[in-house]
C-alpha cells in the first residue's frame, strides 16, 4: 500500500508536541521548529490545513476524572486548542507563512469562524489554515475535528504528527515486544481498538477514503521524509 499523490493535506499535531521538553504548556522555541517544518512542506507546493490538539494545556477527560462536569471541561479543552492555534499562527507568520485561524467556537477578536468557502480561498491564496476548537462540541476530540475538516476540505491525506512513530499492535510503552505496522486497514484499527485516533475519526476517514498517516513529529525533518514516502510511519487505509 502506498499513498496517493498528495496535493492538499490535513496535518494534525497533538497538543503535547508543542510542549517540547517541558511538562506543560507551550515552548515557543519548539513551536518555531515545528513551524519551519510546516513551511518546508508548504514550499514544496502543498496546500496545508492544520489542526492542533490541546492536551498540553487541558483535556476534558482529565477534568471529568477529578469531578468536573464533562461538557464544561471539554469546552475548556477546546479553548486550549485555540491558544495552541494562535501560538502556531504566530510562529508560522514569523517565518513568513501567511496563516489564518478558523475556530469552531466563534471568537471574532482573535480569529475567524469556520467557513469552508473562505478556508478554500485562503488555501488558493497560499495561506495555511489552522482549524481550532475541534468540532465545536463536547464529547469529541481534535482527532474527530481533524477527520471532519479533512473530509470537508477534501484533503488527500490526514497526517497525524504525534510522539510515537506509528501504530503498534499493543502499547509500546508497556510492551517491549510491541510490533509497529507499516500499513493497517481502518477495519483492523476499529476491530482491534488500536490506538490511532478515536473510532469516530477513523470511521469518518474510512467512509471518505482519506488515508491516515501516523508518524513522530518530534524528530527533525520527519514531516518532509513522510511526505516523500520515506521515514518511519504507519499508513491506515483500505487494503
Ligand atoms: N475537545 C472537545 N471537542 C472537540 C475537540 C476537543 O471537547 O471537538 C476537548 C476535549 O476535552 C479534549 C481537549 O479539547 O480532550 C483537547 O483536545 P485533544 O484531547 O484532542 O488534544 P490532543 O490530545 O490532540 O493534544
Amino acid at each position: 500500500m502506498s499513498l496517493p499523490t498528495i496535493k492538499r493535506v490535513l496535518l494534525k499535531l497533538s497538543g503535547e508536541v508543542l510542549m517540547g521538553n517541558q511538562q506543560f504548556g507551550i515552548d515557543p522555541e519548539f513551536v518555531a521548529e515545528l513551524a519551519k517544518e510546516v513551511k518546508a512542506a508548504k514550499d514544496s507546493g502543498l496546500e496545508i490545513c492544520l489542526v492542533i490538539g490541546g492536551g498540553n494545556i487541558f483535556r476534558g477527560m482529565a477534568g471529568a476524572a477529578k469531578g468536573m462536569d464533562r461538557a464544561q471541561a471539554d469546552y475548556m479543552g477546546m479553548l486550549a486548542t485555540v491558544m495552541n492555534a494562535l501560538a502556531m499562527q504566530n510562529a508560522l507568520e514569523q517565518c513568513g507563512v501567511p496563516t489564518r485561524v478558523q475556530s469552531a467556537i466563534e471568537m471574532d477578536k482573535v480569529c475567524e469562524p469556520v467557513i469552508r468557502r473562505r478556508a478554500e480561498r485562503h488555501l488558493e491564496k497560499g495561506r495555511v489554515v489552522i482549524f481550532a476548537a475541534g468540532v465545536g462540541a463536547p464529547y469529541f476530540t481534535t482527532d474527530s475535528g481533524a477527520a471532519l475538516r479533512a473530509a470537508e476540505m477534501k484533503c488527500d491525506a490526514l497526517l497525524k504528527g504525534t510522539s510515537v512513530d506509528g501504530v503498534y499492535d499493543s502499547d509500546p510503552k508497556h510492551n517491549p515486544d510491541a510490533v509497529r505496522f507499516d500499513t493497517v486497514t481502518y477495519d483492523r484499527v476499529l476491530a482491534d481498538n488500536l490506538k490511532v485516533m478515536d473510532a469516530s475519526a477513523v470511521a469518518l476517514c474510512r467512509d471518505n477514503k482519506i488515508p491516515i498517516v501516523v508518524f513522530s513529529i518530534r524528530e527533525k525533518g520527519n514531516l518532509a521524509r513522510v511526505l516523500a514516502g520515506e521515514g518511519v510511519q504507519t499508513i491506515v487505509q483500505d487494503s
